[in-house]
C-alpha cells in the first residue's frame, strides 16, 4: 500500500508499505477521496514520525475479514473515525464522542492510527456506514466534516429561527456549520471571516458575510441585532473574545475550533453578561448519520467548497497552500488514485 507519512523533519513523504493481514472484525477499504482537515496542518508539528493522517474519508470496500457481516466487496462507504464500547454510561445514551473507552480521546484513525492518506485503509467493520449510490464519491470524503457541523449547529436548534446566530470562521467547519445552521430553519446567519478569499465563497453560498479587523462595527452596518449565539470555528483565542464582546447579554458562546495552545479568555467579560458557554467536541453515531443524509439532499455546497484535488505525492504541496495566511483554497481533496 502507498501512505503518505509524517517524516522525519516533519515533511510529507509517500512510502510503500507491506499489506498486512486483517484481524477478526477488519475490512479493508480502497480510499477514494480523502479531505485535508485544519487539524491536520497543525498536526504535522508534533506527532510522531511515521503517523499517516486522514480522517475525512470515503472508500470501497475491497476486502472482508473474518466475523464481519453485512458487508461486500465492492460497497461505497464513509467511515466513523473512531471506535467506541457501547457499553460505558456516555455510549449506553449516545454520546459516544464522550466514550470512557474509545470516542475522541481513544483510538482515532489518522491520529493515532494510520489514517486516510493512502491508497487503502483497514478500519473496523463497525465505523463503516454506507452511502447511497448515487452520491457523487467526493461528497461522501464530507461526511466527518459535516457530521462535526451538523452537531455544532444542534446546540443552537432551540433558538427562535429568526434570532441572528454568529459563526466565526468561513473555513470549511464554519461554511458547514452555517450551511447546518441553515438547513435546521435558522434564517439569520451571519460568518465572520478575516480572509477574503474565503469570506467570498462563503458570500457566494449566500451568508452575510463581514471581512474587517473591526467586526464590532461591521456587524451594525449589516443593520443586525447583537447575536444571540456565536459558534466559534476558527481556533482562536482572540475570536473567542471577539465573540464574548459581540454577544448579546445571555447568550451562547458554542466553541468548535480547537485553538491548540493555552489561551486568554476575558473571563470578566463571561461573567458580567452572563454567558452560556458550550464545548462541541466531534459528533456521536447519530450526528455522523445525520451528516449523510444532508449530503444526500444536496443541501451541502460540496462542488463550491472543493478548491483543489491531488494526489498522494502532492499532499505537501497541498499543506503548504492551505497553511498560507491568505490562502485561496477551502477544501482540498487527496485522491490516492490519481498520479
Ligand atoms: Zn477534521
Ligand atoms: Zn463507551
Amino acid at each position: 500500500m502507498r501512505v503518505v507519512q509524517v517524516g522525519a523533519f516533519r515533511e510529507l513523504v509517500v512510502v510503500e508499505r507491506p499489506d498486512r493481514t486483517l484481524t477478526p472484525g477488519e475490512v479493508r477499504i480502497d480510499v477514494t477521496f480523502c479531505g485535508i482537515c485544519g487539524t491536520d496542518l497543525h498536526m504535522r508539528k508534533v506527532v510522531r514520525p511515521g503517523a499517516v493522517f486522514g480522517h475525512e474519508f470515503a472508500g470501497t470496500v475491497r476486502e472482508i475479514g473474518h466475523e464481519v457481516t453485512g458487508w461486500s466487496a465492492g460497497d461505497t462507504v464513509a467511515v466513523l473515525p473512531y471506535t467506541n464500547c457501547g457499553q460505558c454510561p456516555f455510549c449506553r445514551v449516545g454520546n459516544e464522542t464522550q466514550c470512557l473507552n474509545g470516542g475522541h480521546n481513544g483510538r482515532v484513525l489518522g491520529v493515532h492510527m494510520p489514517g486516510g492518506y493512502a491508497d487503502t485503509a483497514i478500519v473496523d467493520s463497525g465505523s463503516l456506514y454506507p452511502l447511497p449510490d448515487s452520491m457523487p464519491p467526493q461528497h461522501g470524503a464530507f461526511t466527518e466534516p459535516v457530521a462535526v457541523s451538523v452537531r455544532a449547529a444542534a446546540t443552537v436548534a432551540d433558538l427562535d429561527p429568526q434570532e441572528p446566530v454568529l459563526v466565526i470562521g468561513a473555513g470549511p467547519i464554519g461554511v458547514l456549520t452555517g450551511v447546518a445552521l441553515r438547513a435546521q430553519g435558522s434564517q439569520n446567519v451571519v460568518i465572520l471571516e478575516q480572509n477574503p478569499a474565503r469570506a467570498k465563497i462563503a458570500e457566494n453560498l449566500g451568508f452575510n458575510t463581514v471581512v474587517d479587523e473591526d467586526p464590532t462595527s461591521s456587524l451594525n452596518v449589516l443593520g443586525a441585532r447583537d447575536p444571540i449565539a456565536v459558534i466559534e470555528c476558527a481556533g482562536s483565542a482572540n475570536a473567542t473574545n471577539t465573540a464574548l464582546k459581540l454577544l448579546r447579554r445571555q447568550g451562547r458562546l458554542v466553541l468548535v475550533g480547537l485553538p491548540m495552545k493555552r489561551s486568554e479568555i476575558d473571563i470578566d467579560t463571561l461573567i458580567m453578561k452572563e454567558i452560556h458557554v458550550n464545548g462541541a467536541a466531534g459528533y456521536t453515531r447519530a450526528d455522523f448519520g445525520r451528516a449523510i443524509a444532508l449530503l444526500a439532499s444536496g443541501v451541502i455546497p460540496v462542488g463550491s467548497m472543493v478548491t483543489g484535488v491531488v494526489s498522494l505525492d502532492n499532499a505537501e504541496e497541498a499543506f503548504n497552500e492551505l497553511s498560507a495566511a491568505e490562502t485561496t483554497h477551502m477544501k482540498i481533496l487527496i485522491q490516492p488514485s490519481a498520479r
